[in-house]
């Protein structure tokens, strides 16, 4: 159906005829924005000359960027001059039995799309309508559906990146970790982590930090089944087996705790449940993980000494994209409690809180029962507090199979790539709702299953609503403006959500200009959209980091203090304190297929983006094949091979092979995000395979939600 409606005449119409429509001004300017390539949302500079943005460079006023930026924060102009873009609103139409997609005019295109959702929400209720999305332009639609009373919203970032981090410390600590993640990278002394890509996967003051960290002599320790960059930079790299960290962590805690090189006074006044920790893992010696693991015993002991040597400035880090086997609440309530054990709780070199500017909200104009406070989860320990996330990602997939689910927004979430449940039920998904309407600056493959395509201009051409509630050392609110103005017929979110709201009669929901909305909300801090355009950032007085001797820490747990065993999770009928369960093992002759990312080519926004791709070192995804395991499948470095996995489902394109000593034989590793089936990304088509495909296989937290799907293996089918 994606392939059909892309390859008619009409679509190749729809898709053509473009110009520059960038204003004719003249002279140079530097334009203080926020990135939009990742969640990190660095400060940017956008620099322009005759009316168009020539270079990205690191914000300097900006907490986030310090004058950095990434790779892909500096790429962004692949995305603006991407010559792919969507260009004007297009509609789904059958002809003589076949699809395709005709231009349509804006005030058409958001005609047919405020008809079909208001009349679904009217027929089946609000809760037969739900929405996708990635970026934080999603605030317009969040607004513009709670005016029909549709509040379910999902980001999948949650599902596979950073929602067990999340909600481990609200059980642990009493308050979400987040974007940025609290640790004093700069300043610690011993950094344990676990599967994390640092310097694969790029967050620009994370790696700031820790290269920082590093150049003042702080010890990594690395534990990956994979040579990472990060192992590169390791004291200690520890090729654990897949699926065994939480055994890993139980050993450490032994270790820690048999040796009484815990922080005994930090524990007593500030923790609760160190008799049930200890019972837990009074078993787990080090032998007993190893033979786990196949990490020797010594090295479990040295690396839980020096941890506690050098502690409190010393973590363990919780990592990004965690989710991973179904247990990944536990695995991650694991981190924290390693970090407790420690004491490193604000302190220099340990866990901080990061403290936030209040947010800016101004009192909504009228009431909305549904708006903020419905969750729509079925699991226990899922966000209760979080308006743009009001039900996992793969539950609404789900529904949307099932039928409960009607008509879908899809704000920037290319999710037949997306890993929620895997390409096969996405597409089922895409293509057994009534109406999907898809918001996006590129034809990603999601677009080709859209009954309506509405072309977003890029972060580059306009605002979004403020960045606000954040802090990196220093708490901030940012703002998004334009550098330059819309090319094609691409339009702003705020813009489209208002033609919406407007079709349905509701014409006092958003102020009427953007910048009006802003100046408005800037008021209530005493500042002014004019202020804050000239930093593109307002950075409130720095705050304290670190506790002082003797301070209560007034955590927001039931108990007031640091909960080592969790009376929450048991009441809930879970572990109270995390437990290592043994996960499926490889059929002979399948491997447990690990993934992760590259620098340059990391989420759905930069797959088609030529600046950066022909940057890249490999210009498609890789699957590492350790040596052993390359001479038994008589496959060679080079050599291009299908995947099969353990439910006989074959990669559609080949991937080269890397042969390599960097990965224990029991394992493959890929990148995700290759192997793009549009051919309207003309860049990312073909190159490589995809990861998503090979997922068919997932483990559910059932505590938070979270989608595993690292029990999926793959064997090799060599080219004919
Ligand atoms: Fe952009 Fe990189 Fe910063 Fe992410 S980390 S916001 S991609 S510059």
């Amino acid at each position: 159906m994606q392939d059909q409606a892309h390859s008619q005449p009409g679509a190749v119409q729809a898709f053509s005829g473009r110009n520059s429509a960038v204003s004719g001004e003249s002279g140079e300017k530097v334009v203080y924005s926020i990135c939009e390539h990742c969640f990190w949302r660095c400060g940017i500079a956008a620099h322009v000359r005759d009316g168009k943005v020539y270079k990205i460079t690191g914000s300097e006023h900006h907490p986030l960027s310090q004058g950095k930026l990434c790779p892909r924060g500096t790429g962004g102009i692949g995305q603006l001059y991407d010559p792919d873009r969507l260009a004007h609103p297009l509609i789904r139409e059958t002809r003589g039995g076949k699809q395709y997609y005709r231009k349509a005019t804006w005030d058409e295109a958001v005609g047919v799309v405020a008809e079909k959702l208001y009349k679904t929400s009217q027929t089946y209720g609000p809760g037969s309508i739900a929405m996708l999305h990635h970026g934080y332009g999603v605030s317009f639609f969040k607004k513009m559906l709670s005016e029909i009373g549709v509040n379910k919203i999902a980001k999948p970032s949650y599902d596979l990146c950073c929602g067990p981090a999340r909600q481990a410390a609200v059980l642990t600590y009493g308050y979400p970790s987040d974007t940025p993640e609290g640790f004093d990278m700069m300043n610690s002394k011993y950094m344990i982590f676990f599967g994390t890509h640092f310097g694969e996967n790029m967050h620009n003051t994370a790696v700031q930090e820790i290269s920082e960290g590093i150049r003042r002599g702080a010890k990594i320790v690395v534990f990956d089944p994979r040579f990472s960059t990060l192992a590169g930079k390791a004291d200690h790299w520890l090729p654990i087996k897949p699926a065994t960290d939480i055994a890993m962590m139980q050993g450490l805690m032994h270790v820690l705790i048999s040796e009484e090189i815990y922080d005994k006074a930090f524990v007593e006044a500030h923790t609760v449940g160190f008799g049930e920790l200890w019972e837990s893992v009074r078993e787990m010696t080090p032998e007993k993980v190893s033979a786990i693991t196949d990490i020797p015993a010594d090295a479990i002991r040295t690396v839980a000494r020096e941890y506690a040597f050098h502690a409190p400035a010393a973590f363990v880090h919780s990592g990004r994209r965690t989710n991973w086997y179904g247990d990944a609440l536990q695995r991650l309530r694991a981190i924290h409690i390693l970090n407790a054990l420690v004491g490193n709780f604000k302190m220099p070199g340990g866990v901080v809180a990061f403290e936030k500017f209040p947010l800016v909200q101004p009192p909504a104009a009228h009431e909305h029962p549904a708006y903020e406070k419905e969750v729509y989860s079925k699991y226990p320990f899922f966000p209760n507090d979080e308006p743009s996330n009001t039900i996992a990602s793969h539950e609404i997939v789900q529904q949307a199979i099932s039928g409960e689910v009607k008509a879908l927004v899809i704000y920037g979430v290319n999710l037949p790539e997306t890993m929620t449940l895997g390409r096969k039920a996405a597409i089922e998904a895409l293509e057994k709702v009534d109406f999907m309407v898809a918001i996006d600056v590129l034809p990603a493959e999601v677009t080709g299953y859209a009954d309506v395509v509405l072309p977003e201009c890029t972060y580059l051409e306009r605002y979004d609503d403020l960045d606000n509630g954040r802090a990196f050392r220093t708490p901030f609110v940012a703002l998004r403006q334009p550098a330059v103005p819309p090319m094609y017929e691409s339009k702003p979110g705020n813009q489209i959500a208002k033609m919406i709201t407007d079709k349905w009669g509701l014409h006092g929901v958003f102020a009427p200009t953007v910048e009006a909305g802003l100046n408005k909300k800037l008021g209530l801090i005493g500042s002014s959209l004019e202020e804050i355009k000239k930093k593109g950032v307002l950075v409130m007085p720095a705050t304290d980091l670190y506790r002082k001797p003797g301070e209560a820490l007034n955590l927001k747990t039931p108990s007031g203090k640091i909960e080592l065993a969790s009376e929450q999770l048991k009441t809930g009928g879970f572990d109270a304190v995390p437990t290592y369960t043994a996960h499926p093992e490889p059929p002979a002759g399948f491997y447990r297929m690990l993934t992760g990312r590259k620098p340059m080519l990391t989420f759905g926004r930069t797959a088609n983006n030529r600046f950066l791709g022909d940057l890249a070192t490999a210009k498609e995804n890789e699957v590492w094949v350790n040596e052993q395991i390359a001479g038994k499948h008589n496959i060679t470095n080079g050599e291009y091979v299908h995947l099969k996995n353990q439910d006989g489902v074959i990669s559609q394109f080949p991937v080269k092979v890397k042969v390599t000593q960097r990965i224990r034989p029991d394992a493959v590793y890929m990148v995700h995000g290759f192997g793009h089936t549009s051919a309207k990304l003309t860049w990312a088509y073909k190159r490589g395979a995809s990861h998503n495909q090979l997922i068919t296989r997932t483990e559910i937290d059932p505590a938070m939600g979270a989608v595993g799907f690292q029990n999926n293996f793959v064997t090799f089918i060599k080219e004919a």
